[in-house]
């Protein structure tokens, strides 16, 4: 969805309000399509001193292996997010600032952008997940398996072999 800015740029104090929802469910994330349903946006715009404060509340649902256990997690988010659009701009460096020269705003490319910068850096079915068993495969989030008890966190592995030698 394209938003026509033009009657925001034309004064102060313009403001305009976008409601749609987004098809994202082509992209792909390593090797996941994660966006099952609709992205839904809520879309605030307001001009001020020759730029347009961009606020919108965006609400999406991620399914995607636990990057532990590789089980399918459905979860549902809730963010908002907030730009300033310029027309020009000498200070490229600042990310909040959003290039629209032709006053005219991708919301598709904008919207997808910031929920893929959001997304968590590890993806868990729960915060103490503890994943599949290395040898067998075994879910150990669903008791232990044959090979025994999870091994020990590998750091302390380390700690321990030298305070055996010390
Ligand atoms: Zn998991
Ligand atoms: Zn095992």
């Amino acid at each position: 969805m394209v938003l026509d800015l033009k009657k925001l740029f034309r004064g102060d104090g313009v403001e305009e309000s976008a409601a749609c929802e987004l098809d994202f469910s082509g992209v792909e994330l390593g090797g996941a399509k994660p966006f099952c349903a609709p992205v839904k946006v809520q879309a605030r715009m307001r001009s001020f001193a020759g730029s347009v404060d961009f606020r919108a509340q965006v609400a999406y649902t991620l399914s995607m292996p636990c990057d532990r256990c590789a089980e399918m997690v459905v979860r549902d988010y809730e963010k908002s997010f907030v730009h300033t659009l310029v027309r020009e701009t000498q200070n490229e460096e600042d990310d909040r600032l959003i290039l629209v020269p032709e006053e005219r705003l991708d919301l598709d490319g904008l919207i997808l952008e910031d929920v893929l910068l959001d997304l968590p850096g590890q993806f868990l079915c729960r915060e103490d997940c503890k994943g599949l068993c290395p040898r067998c495969g075994k879910n150990w989030n669903e008791g232990l398996c044959a090979c025994g008890a999870p091994a020990a966190d590998p750091r302390l592995e380390v700690l321990r072999q030298l305070l055996e030698k010390e």
